[in-house]
């Protein structure tokens, strides 16, 4: 038997306090979560970012040293043969369609931005292959820029806790962003990552061993918990 939920789940007003709760108890679980990508330069986090797509963040920085050894700036990129960009990134899957998109962003930086990763959204999401999840990576992640990442994880994880109710992933960002205080959604987006990697996965949610257990609506859907609920 599930406990009920500690706060109303209908009225905004509910819904916000559940995501400050939310928020506190990820803050005393993943107090340092940050983005796991390994990089120096807006560059290298946006190449990392783009690489990152259906790949995990281990084998990213596994491939990283030895790319960024060799590609130093965004000329770099933007010269290379779209074959040899192919083969270098091949192990982080994909690598057609990421080599391709790698190019033509770094084209596009030197020819609109003098070489330099644009810091503002309305520029980041006109280069190829970056949306709006990549540039509030860079915005959040180099320049401390208040921002909700909607991923995969960000996207299933805030479902499940009843904070998201979109299929769109910039229509849940929007949702996210009226529910949190700004200061907020930076530390949300990131430990909500560390979250759905290692106890709301996709597959096989570990609702009981969960410390969001008592506020989230779906914990009785996936999993069984006590009637007594987890001490907080
Ligand atoms: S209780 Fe279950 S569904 Fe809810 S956040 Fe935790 S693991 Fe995910």
């Amino acid at each position: 038997m599930v406990k009920k939920a500690d706060f109303p789940v209908k009225s905004a007003a509910g819904l916000k306090k559940r995501a400050r709760r939310v928020v506190e108890i990820l803050r005393r679980t993943y107090p340092d979560a940050w983005c796991t990508l390994n990089f120096k330069t807006s560059l290298q986090l946006l190449i990392s970012t783009i690489l990152s797509a259906q790949c995990t963040d281990e084998r990213v920085n596994a491939l990283t040293p030895g790319l960024f050894a060799k590609y130093r700036s965004a000329a770099d990129w933007a010269k290379a043969p779209l074959s040899q960009v192919e083969e270098d990134i091949r192990p982080a899957g994909f690598f057609r369609n990421k080599a391709k998109n790698i190019v033509s962003c770094c084209q596009d930086m030197l020819a609109r931005f003098g070489g330099e990763v644009p810091d503002r959204m309305e520029d980041l999401v006109t280069l190829a292959g970056v949306g709006r999840k990549t540039a509030n990576v860079l915005l959040a992640t180099v320049w401390h820029h208040p921002a909700v990442i909607v991923d995969t994880h960000v996207q299933r994880v805030s479902q499940r806790l009843g904070l998201a109710t979109e299929k769109n992933a910039d229509k849940i960002e929007l949702e996210l962003q009226a529910l949190l205080p700004k200061e907020d959604w930076t530390f949300y987006s990131h430990s909500i990552i560390f979250h759905g990697r290692r106890i709301c996965t996709a597959k096989k949610p570990d609702c009981p061993g969960c410390p969001l257990n008592r506020i989230c609506p779906s914990a009785s859907i996936f999993g069984t918990i006590s009637s007594k609920g987890r001490k907080k």
